[in-house]
């Protein structure tokens, strides 16, 4: 079973007053199987740490480690993170000109099988998992990103977890300016994807709406940059009914 551990983590991030410290010193461990949310109110560092765990160059590294089955990650590239199964949804947030969905999606999963797919069987299984997100057939000869609403990013970061596998997801906000269809369609994707048992997953959010669709196993408050609290699925509720206050209290 994969493991990636989060040690004691601090991230800067280069601004024009000189580098600014967001994450201070953050812990995580998540197994493969597992479902971790990370909850927190807005600033508190949450897309910083995913950031970071993409490696985005403008999020430096201070100290801390994280490691992937005993390998620093740190060290990898983006696409040895990728490979080696840390899926990222906003790895590729950006549009890829003249990229297809469909070709992306086949290039990626060769990146990480390490082999392409037998184009007769990729073909079936990308549109099986567009069918089961409600994704227009077209959508897969559309250019990545180019001109996506919201909702239509959102589902094609769940056909990338779908058909990629990863060991450990990492997805931000992926709730965040979805209808109540879209949100169930994305959540009922997770949902298959954990069922496997071969993927930890890491979902990070600012409401607990999507908590209702996705039962986490553990969940975290996230506040100032590190974690404030940790316990299981009940303290989503008391996040519900209590907000984050108690948590931010007390200035920066
Ligand atoms: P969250 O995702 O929890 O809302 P973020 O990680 O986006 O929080 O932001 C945490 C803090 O770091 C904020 O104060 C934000 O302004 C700052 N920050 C994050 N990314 C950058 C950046 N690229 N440049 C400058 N400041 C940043
Ligand atoms: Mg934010
Ligand atoms: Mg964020």
């Amino acid at each position: 079973m994969a493991t990636l551990e989060i040690n004691d983590l601090h991230v800067s991030v280069e601004t024009e007053g000189g580098p600014n410290e967001i994450l201070r010193g953050v812990d995580l461990t998540v197994k493969q199987g597992e479902t971790h949310a990370i909850m927190g109110p807005n600033g508190s560092g949450k897309s910083t740490l995913a950031y970071s765990l993409a490696g985005h160059p403008k999020y430096t590294v201070t100290s801390g480690s994280v490691k992937l089955d005993g390998e620093d990650v740190l060290e990898m590239s983006v696409d040895e993170r990728a490979r080696a199964g840390v899926f990222l949804a906003m790895q590729y947030p950006v549009e890829v000109p003249g990229v297809s969905v469909s070709n992306f999606l086949r290039t990626s999963a060769t990146a990480i099988r390490g082999e392409a797919p037998k184009l007769r069987t990729w073909v079936k299984e990308v549109k099986e998992a567009m069918e089961r997100l409600s994704i227009d057939p077209a959508f897969a000869e559309r250019n990545v990103n180019e001109g996506f609403s919201g909702g239509e990013k959102k589902r094609h970061e769940i056909l990338q977890l779908e058909l990629l596998r990863p060991k450990i997801a990492i997805l931000d906000e992926t709730d965040s300016g979805l209808d109540v269809d879209a949100l169930r369609v994305v959540s009922e994707g997770v949902n298959r994807v954990r069922e496997t048992g071969e993927v930890g997953t890491l979902l990070i959010t600012h409401y607990t709406r999507i908590l209702r669709y996705i039962k986490p196993d553990h969940v975290h408050v996230f506040a100032k940059g590190r974690i404030a609290e940790s316990g299981g699925p009940e303290l989503a509720d008391k996040l519900e009914e209590e907000g984050y206050e108690e948590y931010v209290k007390g200035g920066a």
